[in-house]
């Protein structure tokens, strides 16, 4: 692929690789994973400049998002990787009918070449996560980065190969093109994350090869916001969590539903909140991003005017700068709740209770995440019982995401399949079965 290889002869290589049983041994793993680590270690200054040009990342943003994280799931992967990988057994009295001596269980075999195809807003991280589960499973990958972020493509094309086993991971830069070549190929096992639409292209494409998938996608993720909650918290949590990368995390609150008279003092807190964040003029500030082009700037601006702006609403499109803003009063038809957000506009939508708000969700996709902040325990219970979405987290939106014992991943149209920890070992390893029946 690339200028030097096709993809048919690129992962022909990887996957001589593969049956030349090079990457199976735990030993050969270990090293990979370590050597991903140093390439996040020594090249945190060089990911941070390349997603600053890229996004306009804030630093700090930049090492927790894309350096700190992908380094403590390596260091978890690498502290768990034998236990995760252990046969287990099955209880011996399930083999009663079979002659004594007889043992089964399962254990997990990798599955061979895989391809990760990634997105633009957390270009380093969405696509080396995955990877770390690819190794961690003993696979050969290839790795295709976003075109949308060419400075956190081209720093990820240079460095896998300097740090990573060159007849094992493979990266391809490049477009619809590149990822359609790549597409025609048989693998072992896609892992995408990005938008739905794209998601049935890799789903359709992968159906040719009964390749099986996972779509890490999105959707609007809803905030629930009970009455009598202590509203500065919550309004400085929503600042951090809805208007960091200006919006763009794919977890990111979405929307809130609130009664009307918490609606009106949430405005207020949030008003307060995103000033003690980012100051009085946000496009001034070092620790605010901007959208990713101008083709999400205009979709986003063109949202403003969905609802009545309670705070922010400044752009400039030359800056690709949008404020963190506020909508209120919006109505459920609005063109601001047509499609996921994915930006800096935050819009409240009043509701009479929690039973309208759940038919509210209900009546619509199903969220890659649901979040609601009450201190009141049948609430919760209601919220996590009587609705579905890929994961849900009250008091703090977005950190279920950083528990690496806890699956990352959509349900629906959010997604199939799911990451993190022991689930990467999952998605990216056969669990096959075995039978050992004595013959005397
Ligand atoms: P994007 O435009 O960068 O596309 C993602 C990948 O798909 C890229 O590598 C791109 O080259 C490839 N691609 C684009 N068009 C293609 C085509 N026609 N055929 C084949 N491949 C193609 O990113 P995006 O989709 O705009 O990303 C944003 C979306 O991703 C949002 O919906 C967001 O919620 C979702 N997302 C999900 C997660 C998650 O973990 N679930 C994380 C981040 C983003």
């Amino acid at each position: 692929m690339n200028a030097i290889e096709d993809a048919d002869v690129l992962v022909a290589r990887l996957r001589a690789t593969f049956r030349s049983g090079r990457t199976k041994p735990i030993a050969w793993r270990r090293e990979q994973l370590t050597r991903l680590r140093a390439l996040f270690t020594e090249n945190r200054e060089a990911i941070a400049d390349a997603l600053h040009v890229d996004l306009h990342k804030p630093r700090a943003e930049a090492y927790a998002t894309e350096v700190d994280f992908p380094v403590r799931e390596i260091d978890h992967t690498l502290e768990h990787l034998e236990e995760w990988l252990r046969p287990e057994p099955v209880d011996p009295a399930a083999l009663a009918h079979l002659p004594v001596g007889s043992s089964a269980g399962t254990r997990y075999e990798p599955l061979g070449t895989v391809l990760v195809i990634a997105p633009w807003n957390y270009p380093v991280q969405l696509l080396l996560v995955p990877v770390v589960g690819a190794l961690a499973s003993g696979n050969t990958a290839v790795l295709k980065p976003s075109e949308l972020t060419p400075a956190g493509s081209a720093l990820i094309a240079r460095l896998v190969p300097q740090y990573l086993d060159p007849d094992a991971v493979a990266v391809v830069e490049g477009g619809v093109p590149e990822t359609t070549a790549l597409l025609a190929q048989r693998f072992d096992h896609i892992f995408y994350t990005g938008n739905g639409t794209v998601g049935r292209i890799v789903m359709r494409a992968a159906a040719e090869h009964l390749t099986p998938v996972t779509l890490e996608l999105g959707g609007k993720s809803p905030v629930f916001v009970d009455r009598g909650v202590d509203l500065a918290v919550v309004a400085d949590r929503l600042a951090e969590t809805k208007f960091r990368n200006a919006g763009q995390t794919c977890v990111a609150p979405d929307y809130i539903l609130t009664d009307p008279v918490t609606a009106r003092a949430l405005v207020a807190a949030l008003a307060e909140a995103v000033e003690i964040r980012y100051g009085r003029d946000p496009q001034t500030s070092d620790t605010y991003g901007r959208i990713v082009n101008e083709r999400h700037f205009d979709r986003i601006a063109a949202l403003l005017s969905s609802g009545p702006i309670a705070f922010g609403g400044e752009t400039d499109r030359a800056d690709r700068y949008i404020a963190p803003t506020v909508l209120a009063d919006v109505k459920p038809d609005a063109p601001v709740m047509r499609e996921e957000i994915f930006g800096p506009v935050l819009p409240i939508l009043t509701v009479a209770d929690l039973d309208e708000a759940i038919s509210f969700i209900n009546d619509r996709d199903k969220p890659l995440a649901l979040y609601g902040f009450t201190e009141n325990e049948t609430t919760r219970q209601r919220l996590a019982d009587e609705t579905s979405s890929g994961g849900i987290g009250f008091g703090l939106p977005i950190a279920h995401l950083r528990i690496p014992e806890l699956p990352f991943g959509g349900i629906g149209e959010s997604g199939m399949g799911a990451y993190h920890g022991p689930h990467s070992i999952a998605t990216f390893s056969h669990r096959k079965a075995r039978l050992d029946v004595p013959l005397g």
